[in-house]
């Protein structure tokens, strides 16, 4: 997943609960004012019934919306309906309608710059809005108001607005930002930027829960004899033993997602590969290996495919075991399970 399709998602989910209150607002607000608005003789026409309909239909879709694209897409075809039916509500007011421009404006306005989180698509909203309602009308405020009072209004509102979209904004890249450099902190390996012990597990349980068609497969892997390194050559060159080994493992295949456990040992996901593909592949990970590390590095290994039906901490165990006689059989050596 990229990085601007996980901001997506942190936006949506951000918006989602502001939304679950907005949502039934939008939805009663005009029918209410129908019904209290002594210009309309009757709230119970069927235009406005369909009106309503079409509210109903939009909002469901805002509700349904799964990207954060959809979503946004769909709260400005709310507000847009919503102006159409304001629109309505004006012109069957007669000659006084249009008292209701200005408060409809400055609430959409207002309303909208907290729910878009781009200042193009607030812009976008509230134009499209402002020609709904508006355009056509041949009187747009009460002819007793000061037209100076008007501008000042809307220009005082359309200001606090794009300051609160940008505010907004920019709040939620921060946020995100924050929330991913942790997100990363907390899934890497501080020594060699790989994934850590927490993150592997993660990316194991996803895979064993989901019912595929090919096989996965989990290698829990030792380094062998290596505190010989770290005893013959230093802690420091055993450090960059151990990086050198996340980069092979890091370039050995697509399939292959690994992760450090701990200390010197390291476990691999390797997804949609068959036993005998997984067998060369660990072949060519000891031929890498004993290349890419002038140490003459072996390791040991347990493999075991994984199954919805045995838990995670069984199948670590079970591994763990193959591990352990794989080392127990004279290293340099790879145990299946079963
Ligand atoms: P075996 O073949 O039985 O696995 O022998 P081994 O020496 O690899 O295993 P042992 O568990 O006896 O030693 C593991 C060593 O790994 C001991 C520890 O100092 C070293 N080690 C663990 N983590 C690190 C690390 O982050 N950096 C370095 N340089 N060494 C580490
Ligand atoms: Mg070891
Ligand atoms: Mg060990």
């Amino acid at each position: 997943m990229d990085d601007e399709t996980r901001y997506e998602q942190h936006v949506r989910r951000v918006l989602r609960t502001p939304l679950l209150f907005l949502q039934p607002l939008m939805l009663a607000t005009w029918p209410l004012s129908l019904w209290i608005n002594p210009l309309i003789d009757s709230p119970y026409q069927t235009r406005y019934y369909l009106m309503m309909l079409l509210l109903l239909a939009i909002s469901a879709l805002l509700s349904v919306a799964r990207s954060s694209r959809m979503m946004s897409l769909t709260f400005t075809g709310n507000i847009w309906a919503l102006a159409l039916a304001f629109r309505l509500e004006i012109h069957d007011g007669g000659a006084v309608g249009h008292y209701w421009n200005l408060p409809i404006v400055l609430i959409v306005i207002l309303g909208t710059c907290g729910m878009t989180y781009r200042l193009s698509h607030y812009l976008t909203t509230l134009t499209g809005a402002g020609v709904i309602l508006l355009a056509g009308q041949e009187q747009l405020a009460p002819a007793a108001m000061p037209r100076q009072l008007v501008w000042l209004l809307i220009a005082a509102a359309l200001a606090i607005g794009i300051a609160y979209n940008h505010a907004n904004s920019k709040w939620m890249r921060r946020t995100f930002r924050l929330k991913e450099r942790y997100r990363l902190l907390a899934e890497t390996d501080e020594l060699t930027g790989i994934a850590n012990r927490r993150r592997l597990l993660q990316l194991m349980e996803t895979a064993r829960a989901a019912q595929r068609t090919s096989p996965d497969h989990f290698v829990m892997l030792d380094i062998d004899h290596f505190k010989a390194i770290n005893d013959r050559h230093g802690h420091q060159v055993g450090d960059e033993v151990l990086i050198a080994i996340a980069r092979e493992i890091g370039q050995l295949h697509p399939a292959l997602q690994g992760g450090r456990l701990g200390g010197e040992e390291f476990g691999l996901l390797i997804t949609g590969l068959d036993a005998a593909e997984v067998d060369r592949l660990l072949v060519d990970l000891r031929k890498r290996l004993m290349n890419a590390a002038p140490l003459g590095i072996t390791f040991s290994a347990g493999v075991m495919q994984l199954t919805p039906e045995v838990s995670l901490n069984e199948l670590l165990r079970r591994t763990d075991e193959c591990l352990y006689r794989a080392k127990r059989r004279g290293r340099n050596q790879v145990v299946w399970n079963g």
